[in-house]
């Protein structure tokens, strides 16, 4: 996909509107990353300010998409080809941070969150911005193939910056996580430009500081198949996270197959269409929702309580809604939902 056009575009675009923006204090900018638009509004800051973070911001987020894109040549598919040689390679320090953060997340989940199984994730043909794709499921023997060999972030030796991995089916896909990341990098560097009020919201996934002036942030959560379900006032410094089941599948003309797969048993997951986390972090709400569109109808509050998460909402299949009292309390629906209160027991967020 070729990214400099659209991101200059929108650059110069909103460069253009920064006066205007301006009239009520605040900043906006669209940048691109992972195949995602990301709006970042800025409340406050001077024009100077913001015009330097959003040059530094898309700057940034190029750097993440090179480095980190699990089947566009760089940094990741390099590592990969260096794990299936079994040869040690030099990671940057996102990936590490990455694999860490992965691995114990990847543990507390049971195994339902686990980034490397990226050769599952090619074999389904997820390696593609090109949804959906058509076509038969792949040989349940071939699935097999790879599964036997249990594919596992926790493989992965970390020495500073150089990784081996002692299982050569390991295969990084950062899919379920990066975005995740990417908006808490991207906070860390407006805070370290002095910005205190600021929301980086990519498609609905973002992180959010301080407030919009005289409000909170007020932000909207989406409802599989499109539209918005309710919304969110952010609470200070909150990461909000969806994973769908709903817009990225393969199809043939018995079902679909959606681009979120069991680790497990190597095949996508059925029973969820959505699952929403609040948390603190980019990176623990991205990954955290994906584990708990794998744990499923029956098992998303154990895992949720595994990771000690308190706010969480899952849409099923029919679009009936499952929700923490933290999270009810949290979201005003915009209409009549079905909906049932689930406690899970979790102290920390
Ligand atoms: P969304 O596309 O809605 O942001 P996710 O955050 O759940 O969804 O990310 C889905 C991506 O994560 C997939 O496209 C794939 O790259 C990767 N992935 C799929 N299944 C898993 C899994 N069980 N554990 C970790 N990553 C996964
Ligand atoms: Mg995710």
């Amino acid at each position: 996909m070729s990214l400099l056009p659209r991101f200059s575009v929108s650059a110069v675009v909103c460069l253009i509107l920064l006066a205007a923006c301006h009239r009520d204090q605040e900043h906006s900018a669209e940048l691109f990353v992972f195949g995602t638009i990301v709006e970042v509004k800025l409340w406050g800051a001077s024009d100077e300010q913001a015009n330097r973070a959003f040059a530094e911001l898309q700057q940034m987020f190029q750097g993440m998409h090179q480095n980190w894109h699990a089947w566009e040549p760089g940094r990741l598919v390099e590592i990969n080809n260096a794990f299936a040689d079994g040869r040690p390679v030099e990671a940057d320090r996102g990936i590490v941070e990455m694999i860490r953060r992965s691995q114990l997340i990847e543990q507390k989940s049971d195994g339902r969150f686990n980034p490397a199984i990226g050769a599952l994730i090619r074999l389904w043909g997820f390696h593609t911005s090109d949804y959906p794709i058509i076509g038969p499921p792949p040989d349940s023997a071939e699935i097999d193939e790879i599964l036997i060999h249990n594919p596992s972030s926790r493989d992965i030796r970390i020495d500073g910056l150089q990784l081996r991995s002692e299982n050569p089916f390991v295969q990084l896909d950062f899919g379920g996580i990066a975005k995740g990341y990417a908006v808490d990098l991207a906070i860390r560097h407006l805070q370290d430009l002095g910005i205190t009020n600021a929301i980086v919201n990519a498609g609905g996934d973002l992180r959010a500081m301080g407030r919009h002036g005289e409000r909170p942030w007020r932000v909207a959560v989406r409802k599989p198949g499109g539209g918005i379900l309710g919304a969110v006032e952010v609470r200070g410094d909150e990461a909000l996270f969806t994973s769908g089941n709903y817009e990225r599948f393969r199809q043939d003309e018995l079902k679909r197959y959606p681009h979120i797969l069991d680790p497990r048993s190597g095949w996508p997951v059925e029973d969820v269409a959505s699952v929403t986390v609040i948390t603190t972090e980019g990176i623990e709400a991205d990954a955290a929702a994906t584990a708990l569109v794998v744990a499923g109808l029956a098992g998303w509050p154990a895992v949720a309580r595994a990771l000690d998460l308190n706010k969480v909402l899952v849409v099923d299949e029919s679009g009936k809604v499952y929700l923490t009292p933290e999270m009810e309390q949290r979201l005003q629906f915009s209409g009549d939902v079905e909906r049932e209160i689930v406690e899970v027991g979790a102290t920390r967020f």
